[in-house]
């Protein structure tokens, strides 16, 4: 075991504080990771805060990571010292289910091991995420990062990246399709980016004015102001495909009427409470209403890959660990831009 220092929540109504604590050795397949930046998902702070009443305290977040391999398992084969390294939101599965054996283990039969609130499975105790100076993970769930690219940008690729570009490729999102994204934050700031390069006419939905400048900038062709009911009337009855990031309450069948016969309404976004659908709505145009969880391993290479050679990375703002509670009353209010990304480095200053 070595000590590791990061930051962690103690109690559901507790901020984020340095914590220190205990990571296992490398085994002989795991990497050992310094890690240099780590982005900050909304998935973290309802973590944090218990809205999805399974957290186990201390809780220490973060799931997309990038870093610097600095030791090796003596069975690792794809790493060596000094590599580039990227840890989403999982750190392993079962392996063995029919899931895991197509690539797909977010859907493990068993239930993945996540990036934090899991089980560290050596030493015992629970997983710890990247709020912190390293992390040890088996190499079959350590990406390989393009070294072209801003690794600060990169970061919130292994979450609301591959959170994104997943279910805009299972619904085959591409040239000719009129698509939609909703909520520019995180997930949905990737989610134009990928629409628009899979060559989809891409329509945001944003109930921030503020944000229609960059909606356009970030690849939209045209920008919804959700809370307008004119606007959206506009669009009735004409997507192919929407994609909902929307992490808080909303009405959903307000979207659900904007799809053409057949189309699909896939959600990504997580809110705390179930929320309502309008079963008339997708009846009577035998509209689709879906889920979708991350991406698989392979996918998320993938996407790192299809982001290399087109040059797409999030955009950033960087945040030193100890503006992180601000950071999380930012994001509740929709003032992202558009993901928080945490530089290591500033770790230090704490210790
Ligand atoms: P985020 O950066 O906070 O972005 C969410 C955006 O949604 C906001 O910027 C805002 O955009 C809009 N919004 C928020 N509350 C709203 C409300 N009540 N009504 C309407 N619009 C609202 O969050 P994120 O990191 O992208 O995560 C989004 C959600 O996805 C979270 O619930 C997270 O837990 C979930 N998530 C799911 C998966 C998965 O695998 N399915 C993976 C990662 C995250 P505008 O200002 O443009 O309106
Ligand atoms: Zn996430
Ligand atoms: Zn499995």
């Amino acid at each position: 075991m070595f000590v590791c220092a990061g930051f962690a929540a103690q109690s559901a109504d507790d901020t984020l504080g340095p914590f220190s604590f205990n990571r296992r050795d490398p085994g002989p397949k795991d990497i050992q990771i310094e890690i240099l930046y780590c982005g900050v998902c909304h998935s973290d702070l309802h973590q944090a805060r218990n809205e999805w009443h399974n957290t186990v305290y201390p809780c220490l977040p973060g799931h997309e990571i990038i870093g610097r391999v600095t030791k090796t398992g003596a069975e690792v084969t794809r790493f060596k010292q000094g590599d580039l390294a990227g840890v989403g939101c999982m750190v392993d599965s079962c392996r063995t289910c029919a899931s895991c054996r197509e690539g797909l283990e977010q859907y493990c039969e068993k239930g993945f091991n996540p990036t934090y609130n899991g089980k560290e499975t050596v030493i015992g105790g629970t997983t710890f995420g990247g709020y912190s100076n390293a992390i040890v993970v088996d190499e079959a769930f350590v990406l390989r990062v393009p070294g072209n690219l801003d690794l600060a940008g990169v970061a919130p690729l292994l979450c609301a990246g591959i959170t994104t570009y997943s279910p805009l490729r299972h619904w085959k999102v591409g040239a000719g399709q009129k698509v939609g994204i909703v909520g520019l934050g995180g997930l949905g700031h990737m989610g134009v980016k990928f629409a628009h390069a899979f060559g989809a006419h891409t329509v945001l939905f944003t109930t921030s004015e503020s944000k229609v400048k960059d909606g356009k900038r970030l690849g939209a062709d045209e920008v919804v102001i959700s809370k307008n009911p004119s606007e959206m009337a506009a669009h009735a009855s004409s997507f192919d495909f929407i994609l909902d990031t929307v992490a808080g309450p909303h009405e959903i069948s307000r979207y659900l009427d904007l799809l053409k016969r057949d189309g699909t309404l896939t959600q990504v976004g997580a809110p705390e409470k179930p929320m309502s659908v309008e079963i008339f709505s997708l009846i009577f145009k035998r509209r689709n209403f879906a889920g979708s969880l991350i991406g698989g391993i392979a996918e998320t290479q993938e996407m790192l890959d299809f982001c290399a050679a087109h040059n797409i990375t999030a955009d950033v703002e960087v945040i030193p660990i100890q503006k992180i509670n601000e950071a999380y009353e930012r994001m509740l209010r929709s003032d992202v831009k558009y993901r928080f990304t945490i530089d290591m480095s500033s770790l230090k200053q704490t210790a």
